[in-house]
């Protein structure tokens, strides 16, 4: 890899919005504010960045909105008021511990982010399930991507993204689903799209209810019906095999299920499949066409097919297309899942959701339950599932739960149903609130405040979607009494009384995280921040010391991590279970990102660049649709759901189809108000095995807003 010479002020670290991990170089000022460019030596985004990623450094240089000091109220009914760090631990401590005490351990819980570094994961996953005795910890990526997690186990064996993304440059196609990587992945996108102008025999298959920016170098656009993904996966399916199109050795030697799935593809015609999802027969047939002519085959997708009640199973029914062309494990091929947030891979390494353990062990084995017990030296780990992201606000609101600690994420506009989310807040006995900014609508509930350093504010590392670990330097001071999330979370744990909690630095953290990798399927344990610092970022595996060690493609061998090394292709059904469209909620909602916000607007709402864009929230709507509702372009649309209510202005585009509507995901409070938060009309409802929301379909009803 190039070195980039750096000055005394010049530092490098990692992008922290998406998972597409590129790299920045970071210059200090000497008023101590800093400016930043991509890093052309860096392997993912060579020196590109997006509009977010060229504005970070706003985020950080801005510090009007910063909490600087943990906060206390002793009852509800007080006003918070400032106190010390130790104050604020002990008194936190001495609550939870008195809930723990009275009604057992799964009455408290944690609820982090995919934006935490790993350490930080680490360190409150093992203060949950290793010391307070409950596997109530989970975090904002079980919206994001635990549907793709649930569906790698199911059939590689693991939680493993078998590509890299130089595997891009390789493929001659491309089959994009329930994404918009032009917008939300964007330096991703870029490759893809450098590598379909130098190679334009390139094909790009878009599969998406809406027309968005990928699209526009798409060769084809299926423009299915929401929720018909797993139909389309199995049309597609069914003419490779007609056509010969399959691997067959791979097939015969290398997974089990094909005649099963065979035989399940086949009961639709081909004709039917096309009526149900709403494209042409012969879009299927050119979509198959493609992909069995392919050398190089990568499929891609991320929240359209993971936010979902049948999630897991349209992860599955997109990998088998993957297993039945023998497209995995090989340069330019694989399933390639994206990662919404900068660190979800990094969580999802360390356990550090409801229903995992550490490095990919499996909380159901007695044996893996004892062997991190052990490692830990606390508590037995409970065999129960933790309480997962929507769970615990359910558990907050029927009392079962009577404390939470959220750190560093806003469910006051992420969660779907938010109103009920308001309610759990408002009924919950002790709430902590461990944050950046003083925006979030979350600190509204809080009992106490603790106020985090930001990023480049402290070290450690992430892990993009493509299983790339990069170390990312602490480059500025945080504000006022910020500390680092390990920080408070270790100090939090010595006050309860925990040892193995008293780590020197960021460091020693990943250190203790990577012993405990060794002998399992993502070992880094021949990697420490030494290494990370002299050779840039690497990919898990990283089994010894060794320059260049690690691991750019998995199961080159074939041998999948299922007990008998075979992939597995899932016959899989494709009923719909989301709340229909009837004749009082005659739409289909389906939510998602704009270009230039990233989630619940913290960071980029203070971007003045940013808010440029797109300044309000919107209802995209069909002209067809708006003119038999009698709403104009720019006219405030009443949106109205089994839940709750929304009031934004309408765009009409005839980009999506007639009967279905789309509202962004970002806007709440932060930027707005309570009407133009969409979580107020989405569903709760979630996929069984993955539990993540149906935060894409929803049924709801449009008016014109009348005055009242
Ligand atoms: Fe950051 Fe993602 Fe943009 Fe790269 S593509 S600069 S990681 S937001």
């Amino acid at each position: 890899m190039v070195k980039t010479k750096l000055s005394a002020h010049t530092q490098k670290s990692t992008c922290c919005y998406c998972g597409v991990g590129c790299g920045v170089v970071i210059n200090k000022q000497k008023n101590g504010s800093i400016t930043l460019e991509g890093d052309k030596t860096h392997p993912v985004n060579k020196g590109m960045l997006c509009s977010k990623g060229l504005n970070l450094h706003y985020t950080v240089n801005d510090k009007t909105d910063r909490l600087l000091h943990p906060q206390m109220r002793y009852s509800k009914s007080m006003p918070m008021q400032r106190v010390s760090w130790d104050d604020a631990l002990a008194r936190t401590a001495a609550v939870f511990k008195t809930f723990i005490q009275k009604y057992g351990p799964d009455s408290v819980a944690f609820y982090a982010s995919g934006q935490c570094l790993t350490e930080e994961y680490y360190v409150v996953n093992k203060l949950m399930k290793g010391f307070i005795g409950s596997n109530n910890i989970d975090t904002n990526s079980r919206l994001c991507m635990s549907s793709a997690v649930a569906a790698y186990k199911i059939a590689l064996g693991e939680d493993s993204v078998p590509v890299c993304y130089d595997d891009i440059e390789l493929a001659d196609c491309f089959y994009v689903t329930g994404a918009n990587p032009a917008w939300c992945h964007p330096i991703l996108w870029r490759r893809v799209e450098a590598h379909k102008a130098a190679n334009p025999d390139v094909k790009i298959i878009v599969v998406d209810p809406r027309t968005t920016d990928t699209c526009g170098i798409a060769d084809l656009h299926l423009q299915l019906n929401p929720g018909t993904d797993i139909t389309l996966n199995h049309a597609i399916g069914r003419v490779l095999i007609e056509n010969g199109d399959i691997d067959l050795d791979f097939i015969t030697n290398h997974a089990d299920g094909f005649e099963q799935y065979s035989r399940l593809v086949f009961e639709r015609s081909l004709a039917e499949a096309a009526q149900i999802c709403g494209v042409a027969e012969h879009d299927i047939r050119l979509a198959a066409q493609y992909i069995g002519q392919a050398k190089g085959f990568i499929s891609m997708w991320t929240m359209g097919l993971n936010q979902s009640t049948i999630g897991v199973n349209k992860n599955l029914s997109l990998i088998n297309l993957n297993l039945i062309t023998g497209h995995i494990g090989k340069p330019g091929s694989g399933p390639l899942s994206l990662t919404g947030q900068p660190n979800a891979m990094g969580g999802r390494e360390v356990g550090g959701l409801a229903n995992l353990l550490p490095a990919h062990r499996n909380l159901a084995n007695p044996l893996h339950r004892a062997e991190v017990q052990k490692f830990w030296g606390g508590t037995e780990i409970a065999a129960k599932p933790g309480l997962t992201a929507t769970e615990m606000f359910e558990a907050l609101n029927d009392g079962r739960l009577k404390a939470i600690w959220i750190m560093c994420t806003n469910p006051l506009a992420s969660l779907p149903n938010v109103r009920l989310a308001e309610e759990a807040l408002k009924k919950a006995k002790f709430v902590v609130v461990q944050e950046v900014s003083n925006k979030p609508e979350t600190l509204a509930y809080a009992d106490v405040i603790l106020p985090a350093a930001a990023w480049a504010e402290k070290e450690g590392t992430m892990t993009n979607s493509e299983r790339r670990i990069s170390y990312l330097e602490k480059i500025l001071d945080a504000p006022g009494e910020a500390l680092p999330d390990s920080e408070i979370i270790c100090r939090f744990a010595q006050k309860m009384g925990y040892k193995g909690f008293d780590f020197k630095n960021a460091a020693e953290i990943y250190a203790e995280h990577a012993k405990l990798t060794a002998k399992t399927t993502i070992d880094i344990s021949g990697l420490s921040y030494e290494i990370l610092k002299q050779q840039g970022t690497v990919q898990w595996p990283y089994k010894t010391k060794k320059a260049g060690a690690g691991s750019q493609r998995l199961f080159t061998d074939k041998r999948f991590y299922t007990e008998n090394k075979n992939a597995l292709i899932s016959a899989v059904p494709d009923a719909l279970n989301s709340e229909l469209p009837d004749s009082n909620y005659p739409f289909i909602l389906t939510t998602g990102r704009i270009r230039d916000q990233w989630h619940t607007m913290s960071k980029t709402g203070k971007v003045n660049k940013l808010n440029q864009h797109i300044k309000q929230a919107f209802l995209e709507i069909n002209p067809l649709d708006a003119a038999q509702l009698g709403i104009r372009e720019g006219e405030v649309t009443v949106i109205t759901s089994r839940r709750g209510e929304v009031r934004v202005k309408a765009k009409l585009s005839a980009e999506i189809k007639q009967g279905v509507v789309f509202m962004p995901m970002h806007w709440g409070k932060i930027l707005g108000n309570d009407l133009n938060r969409v979580n107020n009309l989405t569903n709760d409802a979630v996929d069984p095995i993955s539990k993540e929301p149906d935060l894409k379909y929803c049924a709801v009803s449009v008016q014109k807003y009348k005055k009242p």
